[in-house]
């Protein structure tokens, strides 16, 4: 057979390095127990960490307003499907976050390309560290800046590259909790280094909002940080918020200049209006319950203190992401297989997801566990760990 593309020797390859990706198969709704294949599992895996991709309210959101304005949007935001639902969420979350304005993008992946493509250009540079998400290192990339990369939350390693750099415009970017590793940018010294260096500071929060900060507002509301400190704020709404699509918040000039040039924002039809409406059940049920964020971060000590009483060895993070380091990929699917074969979906992550050697267990907590729950995979980890 013909292989124009060298489709085989690649797919091979990944197989022979155990990096290969294979989907699972959901038969039923996120929540802490799911069905895969006709079986329960306890979930450990989703990012839905308030437990709300399944709840009443959100759902009821979703049904009624499908009733009132269809499925589809119809259209891109500036040409007519650019609902009510839509800018009362943008209002909401504006206030929420405490920005001037925000404004919906498609998905998190789309909002961090469009604001970084529609912020910078050739005579600029970016400043990403090492362990961002993919999308916005593309982002970067894509940008056609001056693109570099910092060591982990290593700020003098930053400051060096700020300090040489004679580039037009500078712009920070970090994730404010970096997703396979859990931890939290130093984003108070961040914001410090920028205003030294007038840089602009972006932060991706799509592990922060809604479950960080005294009112869940994020990483802006845990540090404390107003839209001069902090201007580029990006935050999702398919994880903490269990619905689906992204914002970015800042100043007025902000917003408006996403509305004009982000080519992400511009060119695709806006997401579903009932999907808005869910995402504005799930931030009221954020603003005003916040049992649910205790609930996880009990959650969050209970396991902490349970692994570290067995000699796990956890990565420093005080979020919902708590990693199991394990190093090679053969053996981190062999521990993910075996947890599995317990009732437990936990999924190894690996390269180029994250650095080579450094194959994980990425285990996620939710408001929807409960502590026994939490104990089983405890109890599970120690008879297959160790
Ligand atoms: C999931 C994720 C995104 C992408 O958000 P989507 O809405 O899923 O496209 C962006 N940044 C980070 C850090 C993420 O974890």
């Amino acid at each position: 057979m013909s292989d124009p593309f060298k489709l085989t020797a690649a797919l091979d390859e990944r197989k022979s390095n155990h990096l290969y990706r294979q989907r699972r198969i959901l038969e039923s709704a996120q929540g802490a127990e799911v069905i895969v294949d006709g079986k329960p599992y306890l979930n450990f895996c989703s990012n839905d960490y308030l437990g709300l991709a399944n709840h009443p309210d959100v759902i009821a959101a979703f049904t009624s307003s499908a009733n009132d304005f269809g499925v589809g949007s119809g259209a891109s935001h500036l040409v007519c499907g650019h609902s009510s639902l839509h800018h009362q969420l943008e209002e909401e979350l504006a206030d929420f976050v405490g920005r001037d304005r925000a404004v919906l993008f498609s998905t998190g992946y789309m909002a961090n390309l469009g604001v970084v493509n529609a912020l910078m250009g050739k005579q600029d540079a970016v400043f990403e560290d090492k362990l961002n998400h993919a999308s916005l290192l593309d982002a970067g990339l894509l940008s056609g800046a001056r693109f570099q990369r910092f060591l982990h939350n290593d700020l003098d390693n930053l400051e060096s590259r700020l300090k040489k750099s004679t580039d037009n415009k500078k712009l920070i970017v970090v994730d404010s909790v970096f997703s396979m590793d859990g931890d939290l940018a130093p984003l108070d010294n961040l914001a410090a280094l920028a205003k030294k260096y007038n840089a602009g500071l972006m932060a991706d929060d799509a592990h922060g909002f809604g479950v960080l900060g005294n009112a869940g507002a994020g990483c802006a509301d845990h540090f404390n940080l107003d839209q001069q400190q902090l201007p580029v704020l990006m935050g999702t709404l398919g994880k903490g918020l269990g619905s689906f699509g992204a914002f970015v918040a800042g100043s007025e000039d902000l917003a408006e200049t996403l509305i004009q040039f982000s080519r992400s924002y511009i060119y695709t039809t806006a997401l579903p209006p009932a999907v808005a409406a869910a995402s504005l059940a799930s931030l009221k049920i954020v603003r005003e319950d916040a049992d649910r964020r205790q609930h996880l971060y009990s959650l969050i000590t209970h396991f902490r203190q349970g692994a570290e009483q067995l000699g796990l060895e956890l990565m420093p993070s005080i979020t919902a992401i708590q990693p199991l380091m394990i190093g090679s990929n053969e053996k981190a699917i062999a521990i993910s297989d075996a947890l599995l074969e317990k009732g437990f979906l936990i999924s190894a992550i690996r390269p180029p997801t994250v650095p080579a050697n450094s194959a994980r267990l990425r285990i996620t907590l939710s408001a929807a566990h409960s502590e026994d729950q939490v104990d089983s995979l405890l109890k599970a980890l120690a008879e297959v760990m160790l």
